[in-house]
């Protein structure tokens, strides 16, 4: 069945601008093409008039987590909690992705196959929620971030803890090559938790098999040896020095920033104040990734958005890019084109266009005049299907309009 989008206008993430007076037509979860409401009508078996919003292409969340909170404070030891405790929480932090307009997430570390089977039993439509990308248990070392995982040393055993991964179904690999800001322990920030043979043991096998190399890493060293040992995405990156900036550039290597997690007052600021070592840390990270993203910005680094387990707050990712001197369209692609490359996903989802997936958000007000409009999530599709609200029945489409 075909169905008219009718919107005022479409900003549809390929970086075109605001598209006036287009609307949008999908054929079950797939979109057939962008026109005018009245051109594309004769092909459409119904319509949904979202008349006075915006359409934007589905959120792309390309660094979270499902079960952490980060503002009740001590996330490597929620991170270490019992599964059923988490699952249970998971349902409600998923639920708060979607309504942020978040369709797409990237799940960067998690225990006892978590994400996996959550992925799993949103493809079966067992629940609803945004499609994943996991990574399963990140890879660390015996001093590095993340405590609650279990370490990981020396180039032998991390092949065949990322052939693990991969058998336990990670789209992707983690590993943590610096210190980070939310353990009371271990090396700085700036340290480099890994030699470059065993981040090479770890590229080697990840990208053998076809799966991309994803690097929690601050600045310094770890970042250089990730780049230069061919990792796909620097992670977080708060320090990154001159060095690390130019091979980055060098090698076209993605920086998925992770802001609100940092910045935001319900963030780690919030569940970690009372500790010393990670407020630190904060402090440290926050001051460097103001002069940091100057820098980025000038070398044209490509950067895509995550919320870090910060859910529903996919907007302020966007709004700190905006106040840092990206445009709102910009800022708009990196949180869905950008982030939708970083995935592997592109020839999918992250853009309007004809043939990709129906995914799209539904904002009262025109983001690109004002970059606040994409916390105004008036309705949800994923896959052609209206997951927020959450009861996709004509009454809700009729309580959508008048809210309008
Ligand atoms: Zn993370």
């Amino acid at each position: 069945m075909r169905t008219l989008i009718r919107a005022r206008g479409i900003v549809d993430g390929t970086g075109t601008g605001w598209r006036e007076g287009l609307s949008l037509l999908i054929d079950e979860e797939r979109i057939v093409r962008l026109g005018l409401a009245s051109e594309l009508r004769v092909e459409a078996q119904r319509e949904l008039d979202f008349s006075n919003c915006t359409l934007v292409p589905g959120f792309v969340d390309a660094h979270t987590h499902i079960t952490i909170r980060p503002g009740e404070g001590n996330q490597h030891g929620q991170l270490a909690a019992p599964p059923v405790w988490q699952a249970i929480r998971a349902v409600k932090n998923i639920r708060q992705m979607l309504q942020s307009g978040v369709t797409t997430i990237r799940v960067m570390t998690e225990k006892h196959r978590i994400d996996v089977e959550f992925k799993d039993a949103i493809e079966r439509r067992e629940m609803v929620g945004p499609r994943m990308r996991v990574s399963t248990v990140g890879l660390t070392a015996t001093n590095g971030h993340a405590p609650s995982l279990p370490s990981v040393d020396g180039p032998d055993d991390l092949r065949k803890a990322v052939r693990r991964n991969l058998r336990a179904g990670a789209d992707l690999i983690k590993i943590f090559c610096t210190g980070g800001v939310s353990s009371t322990f271990g090396m700085p920030i700036t340290a480099s938790s890994y030699s470059r043979e065993e981040i090479r043991a770890v590229v080697e096998e990840a990208h053998r098999a076809g799966k991309p190399v994803a690097s929690h890493a601050h600045g310094g060293e770890g970042v250089t040896l990730c780049v230069e040992e061919g990792v796909d995405s620097i992670e977080h990156g708060a320090l990154l020095t001159e060095e690390n900036i130019e091979k980055m550039a060098a090698r076209n290597t993605w920086l998925v920033l992770t802001n609100a997690i940092l910045f935001h007052p319900s963030g780690i600021e919030r569940g970690d104040a009372h500790q010393p070592a990670i407020m630190s840390k904060v402090l440290q990270a926050r001051e460097a990734m103001e002069s940091t993203f100057e820098r980025v910005k000038e070398a044209g680094i490509r950067f895509a958005v995550g919320t870090d387990s910060m859910h529903g707050l996919i907007g302020y990712e966007m709004e700190w890019l905006v106040k840092h001197g990206i445009t709102p369209e910009q800022a708009i692609v990196a949180a869905t084109r950008n982030g939708a490359q970083v995935l592997g996903l592109a020839d999918q989802v992250g853009t309007l266009e004809p043939g990709k997936r129906a995914d799209f958000v539904v904002l009262n007000g025109n983001p690109l005049k004002d970059i606040k409009a994409v916390y105004r999530v008036a309705a949800v599709f994923k896959d052609g299907q209206m997951v927020v609200p959450d009861q996709p029945d004509q009454q809700v489409y009729q309580r959508v309009k008048e809210e309008i």
